[in-house]
């Protein structure tokens, strides 16, 4: 299964017709935030695939089309700030009603947490650390269904601020949440996808190994290979 990640940034490569010819063979598309909701249909509606997406700390709640509506989801997306799914079931559907087999597929568990750290008081999909815990605390029922279901909490944590000292940096807006090295820690996903933290230099570490999980800065696109047991 073939994984788009995309955050922070339009990115020409993938706003354009070049989308399904250099990207068609993607199953899912997973947003880490801070990215127009016109930028997600677009992408929605060209690879016809599922796609869940979680809010950062530039998104508003609500945004505007050229038409004058208003709008507060990105349609024909799924937002996925504070639950857990299995995307496995959204990507089956889809695979059954164009007449492609999807029987048996594993369950693809996915949680979100949007949002940055707060850095300033009128800030939305900003939280201090005691609140992306509280958050946090909040997807423990669901992640333990999961395991007593499939055996396992969960497969794939999308965030938008990193983890803490992992791909994070000092200053206020930019240092990461501790919690998210918790989750890590008790739920051992196999990823952890996040933006937020641009990438200026050719050297950056936007890739690093944390127990059991694969932490990827995917700023701003990534394609990952996904087998079920381990991933590129
Ligand atoms: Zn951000």
């Amino acid at each position: 299964m073939k994984i788009l990640a995309i955050s922070d940034e339009v990115v020409d490569l993938l706003y354009s017709a070049r989308l399904r010819q250099n990207f068609g063979h993607v199953d899912l598309v997973l947003g880490c935030g801070d990215l127009p909701f016109y930028y997600l249909e677009y992408i929605v509606t060209a690879l016809d695939v599922p796609l869940y997406y979680v809010p950062g700390n530039h998104d508003r709640l609500e945004q505007y089309l050229s038409d004058g509506r208003i709008i507060h989801q990105a349609e024909g997306c799924e937002a996925l700030d504070g639950r857990a799914v299995d995307a496995a079931r959204q990507i089956g559907a889809r695979l059954r009603s164009t007449g492609q087999a999807a029987s048996g597929s594993p369950a693809l568990l996915v949680a979100g947490l949007g949002g940055s750290m707060r850095y300033n008081a009128e800030g939305i999909h900003q939280y201090t650390e005691a609140e992306m815990w509280v958050r946090a605390a909040r997807l423990a029922p669901s992640l333990l269904r999961n395991r007593l279901r499939y055996g396992r909490f969960l497969d794939i944590l999308v965030t938008h601020a990193p983890p803490r000292g992992i791909h994070d940096d000092t200053d206020p807006a930019h240092i990461g949440f501790q919690v998210f090295r918790t989750l890590m820690d008790v739920f051992r996903p196999r990823l952890l996808l996040h933006g937020h933290a641009h990438v200026y230099r050719s050297d950056t570490v936007t890739r690093t190994r944390y127990k059991d999980t694969q932490v990827i800065n995917v700023y701003p696109y990534r394609l990952i290979e996904w087998d079920g047991a381990d991933h590129d």
